[in-house]
């Protein structure tokens, strides 16, 4: 079982919590731009590291907070914060990461 920190209740079990994927995906700013391939890959193309990993939670039996943590995949250690460094409670931040922005622009006109 995780022991999961939520930035605003403390540690709680990982029952509480419903996990969110990968911090830092941005949204496309315009998706009827991007190619069959370039939606493909926002909808379904997530980093699958062993090691440190950048992920989103919701607190569903607490604060429901959304927030970023780093997980080792192997180990399951958590740590605070998103691929900025935030731990973005309450917020969006880390899905408009910069280095995760940029990679839905390019074949843009
Ligand atoms: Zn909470």
């Amino acid at each position: 079982m995780l022991h999961i920190d939520c930035p605003w209740c403390g540690p709680r079990d990982e029952i509480e919590f419903r996990y969110g994927g990968q911090a830092g995906v941005a949204c496309p700013e315009d998706p009827a731009a991007l190619t069959d391939e370039e939606w493909a890959e926002y909808l379904f193309m997530r980093d699958n590291p062993k090691g440190w990993f950048h992920e989103r939670w919701f607190h569903a039996a607490g604060c429901r907070t959304w927030f970023t943590v780093r997980r080792h995949t192997v180990t399951h250690e958590i740590k605070p914060g998103g691929p900025d460094g935030a731990t973005d409670p309450g917020g969006g931040r880390g899905r408009d990461a910069p280095e995760r922005r940029s990679r839905f622009r390019r074949g843009r006109a």
